[in-house]
């Protein structure tokens, strides 16, 4: 057998057969489906408002103004993140919850880019 499942030591011929197997046996979640739902939400989104981050410029330009010190897209995206992860604090994550983080890294992310091309 060329492949060995590292979590129960079968034996496959095929890599192909070994993440099969792996896929049925031993994970029950699919890897990358919750970042791709989160990417299509924010996609979505941008087709109906606008791309994200002229939104999430604006708001760190008025939290910028408001609290007197500069802050960029990505840090509202950042603490978004962190006000979602802290609902988590008493120990009750639930899919949305993580989707949101994900989302806001998406849209965050867009932003490092957008300021990357533009500098
Ligand atoms: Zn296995």
């Amino acid at each position: 057998m060329a492949y060995r499942c590292k979590s129960c030591s079968a034996g496959f011929e095929s890599k192909d057969e070994l993440f099969d197997h792996f896929e049925n046996e031993h994970a029950p979640y699919k890897y990358g489906s919750l970042a791709r739902e989160a990417g299509d939400i924010v996609e979505q989104r941008a087709l109906e408002y606008g791309p994200p981050e002229t939104n999430l410029n604006h708001v760190a330009e008025l939290w910028s103004a408001y609290l007197g010190i500069e802050l960029t897209g990505w840090d509202y995206a950042a603490m978004m993140m962190m006000a979602k992860i802290a609902r988590g604090y008493d120990g009750a994550v639930d899919e949305d919850t993580a989707k949101d983080i994900a989302g806001y890294a998406d849209a965050g992310w867009a932003t490092v880019v957008d300021r990357n091309r533009n500098s």
